[in-house]
């Protein structure tokens, strides 16, 4: 069975000391709920997830990083790497979101190599894939996620894709409280199980969890996870509050 999960981005938001609260409320709010096996994973910026890990040791949530570089060690200034995550027992890295597509020209090649570097030091990587409206208008969408998987994680063996969690995130959709309709959810859903399948066999395709991103909350994310091949969310700005963000995690 695959594992449904509910991920929080909260970008660059929160000082310390609100990001404490914010992660101690939230933790206090699970302790009450059934799960049911959802997994819940906070990716607060990288200066507050030692504080993260910590409160995660008691609590049950896991952590994921926003991004990393794809070297491991180095004279890169400024750039954090995914054995730095692995020393935190940091779970989790999102990697190729569209917000580091377009202000960082990240690319499919060095987004690839991300996703490698993630691998190798055993954090699950959390891969954004998604159009821009321009392109959903012109007919290309399946196109242009289609390129964005083969360029940058079919190169995975099997076994690699195996810790790979996908995150469709409609580009005009994050952000902008016009979030994808289910059925355009489960048609782009549908669309990236098969291809995983073609690429990796229908067991591992069965077993991918595929969240849905791009102004889900609280009104809709029900909808959006009720349909069979939407796994959960990766959550924006519903995720900075923990009220709401709790009832998104109830809506799997
Ligand atoms: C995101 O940035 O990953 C996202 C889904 O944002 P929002 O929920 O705010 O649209």
């Amino acid at each position: 069975m695959r594992k449904r999960i509910v991920a929080g981005n909260w970008k660059m938001n929160k000082t310390f000391r609100e990001a404490e609260d914010l992660i101690t409320e939230i933790a206090d709010k699970l302790e009450n709920i059934d799960l049911r096996g959802t997994e819940v994973v906070l990716c607060p910026p990288f200066l507050y997830l030692e504080m993260a890990t910590d409160i995660a040791k008691e609590s049950r949530f896991k952590t994921g990083a926003q991004n990393i570089y794809d070297n491991d060690s180095g004279a890169f200034t400024g750039e954090i790497s995914a054995v730095m995550l692995k020393g935190l027992e940091v779970d989790y890295c999102i990697i190729g979101h569209s917000e580091r597509r377009k202000y960082f020209h990240e690319d499919h090649a060095f987004l690839a190599r991300k996703m490698e570097a993630a691998i190798r030091n055993h954090i699950r990587p959390v891969f954004c894939c998604g159009e821009v409206l321009a392109e959903r208008d012109a007919g290309i969408h399946f196109n242009v996620v289609r390129e964005q998987l083969e360029e940058s994680v079919f190169f995975l063996s099997p076994e690699e894709f195996r810790q790979v969690v996908i995150a469709y995130e409609p580009i005009w959709a994050i952000g902008t409280g016009v979030n994808a309709t289910p059925a355009q959810a489960q048609e782009m859903h549908a669309f990236i199980r098969g291809l995983i399948s073609g690429k990796y066999g229908t067991e591992v395709a069965s077993e991918t969890s595929i969240l849905y991103g791009g102004s889900c909350n609280a009104g809709n994310a029900k909808e959006l996870f009720d349909n069979p091949d939407v796994d959960g969310g990766l959550i924006g700005g519903a995720s900075l509050n923990s009220g709401e963000f709790l009832q998104i995690i109830q809506s799997t």
